[in-house]
């Protein structure tokens, strides 16, 4: 079990003749409640638990199941045989659909040993947001998402992202981005290519004060902007959006009402990472990014640059969608 989905997968599944939730909470498999069904083999009857975790093959049987034997399941409420009309592609064997409870089917192979299986979903992002308990994450799963091979992406990159300090609790523009960008429907609407931090410290108006100094590249054009800020991150944010606004007017209205910073693994000083939270408005909505690097300077660009794309992002969106 390598992908990172079957954390994720369990699967609570009925008969398909009386819908009858076939899971055992008494007898786990996996550390799950097992799917208990009747079986019979080419010599003997009994008792079979399926693992619950998707793509896992283990199970608990009264019976010996020899290995290529076409195993009989049949609903232990109804007693109906439960098999379905399509074939194994791998091995010509009948397949074995179950009813999911979150809408859909999966069916597994009768044969023992061959590991073909497939999941089929009614209303995929549905499925989709109801087997990862997405909760908030919902709308940053984009409608067009259909194909199962992109939901794993996004689960693997989830994972992945959150195993390197990112939480997408809160920030759902972020995730939203990481998710467009991943799957190449987005493009985005400008390239940080440099960066440079004055931290002023001996300022004649007394108190620090910060010089930010940034190149963004916008459809191949190269402009250069710098700004004064109070503090490092406001500085940046300021010759960010002086840089672009040239091209994007609509960023003039946009600007930080919050920022928040946690250091995430505190024990290892050294390499430690922080977290940096960005709340922004442009007067009617407020949304939130997030940026994390073992630099906090680092974190909060990138919060900042997410910041600036998702309001770019959602202003075209809003233009265009009449025409669509
Ligand atoms: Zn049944
Ligand atoms: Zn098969």
């Amino acid at each position: 079990m390598e992908s990172i989905l079957n954390e994720f997968i369990i699967l609570h599944v009925k008969c398909p003749f009386c819908e009858t939730s076939l899971m055992d909470r008494a007898r786990l498999v996996d550390g799950q409640p097992g799917i208990k069904l009747s079986v019979e083999t080419p010599r003997s009857k009994g008792t079979i638990l399926l693992s619950a975790v998707y793509e896992s093959f283990n199970y608990k049987c009264d019976v010996e199941i020899v290995e290529g034997d076409i195993v009989k399941f049949f609903c232990p409420h109804c007693l109906q045989r439960i098999t379905d009309s399509m074939m194994c592609e791998e091995c010509e064997a009948p397949l074995i659909p179950f009813l999911l409870d979150f809408g859909g089917k999966v069916l597994i192979c009768s044969r023992a040993g061959c590991k073909a299986h497939f999941l089929e979903f009614e209303d995929f992002r549905e499925a989709l947001y109801k087997i990862l308990h997405l909760g908030e994450y919902k709308d940053a799963i984009p409608e067009n998402i259909e194909k199962e091979r992109e939901a794993r992406e996004i689960i693997d990159l989830l994972k992945d992202m959150e195993h390197k300090g990112y939480q997408y609790e809160g920030a759902e523009s972020s995730f939203e981005l990481l998710v467009r960008r991943h799957l190449g429907k987005y493009k985005p609407f400008f390239e940080l290519e440099k960066t440079t931090i004055i931290e002023d410290q001996f300022s004649r108006k007394g108190g620090a004060s910060s010089s930010a100094m940034i190149i963004v590249i916008v459809d191949g054009e190269r402009r250069i902007s710098a700004a004064e800020g109070d503090g490092p991150v406001n500085a940046l944010d300021r010759a960010l959006r002086g840089a672009l606004e040239n091209f994007y007017p609509e960023l003039k209205h946009v600007h930080l009402t919050d920022y928040k910073v946690r250091v995430l693994n505190p024990e290892d000083a050294t390499a430690a990472k922080v977290r940096v939270w960005i709340e922004s408005t442009d007067g009617a909505d407020s949304w939130t990014t997030v940026g994390v690097s073992t630099d906090i300077l680092e974190a909060s660009c990138r919060a900042l640059v997410d910041s600036i794309e998702y309001k770019l992002l959602k202003t075209i969106e809003r233009k265009f969608k009449p025409f669509m």
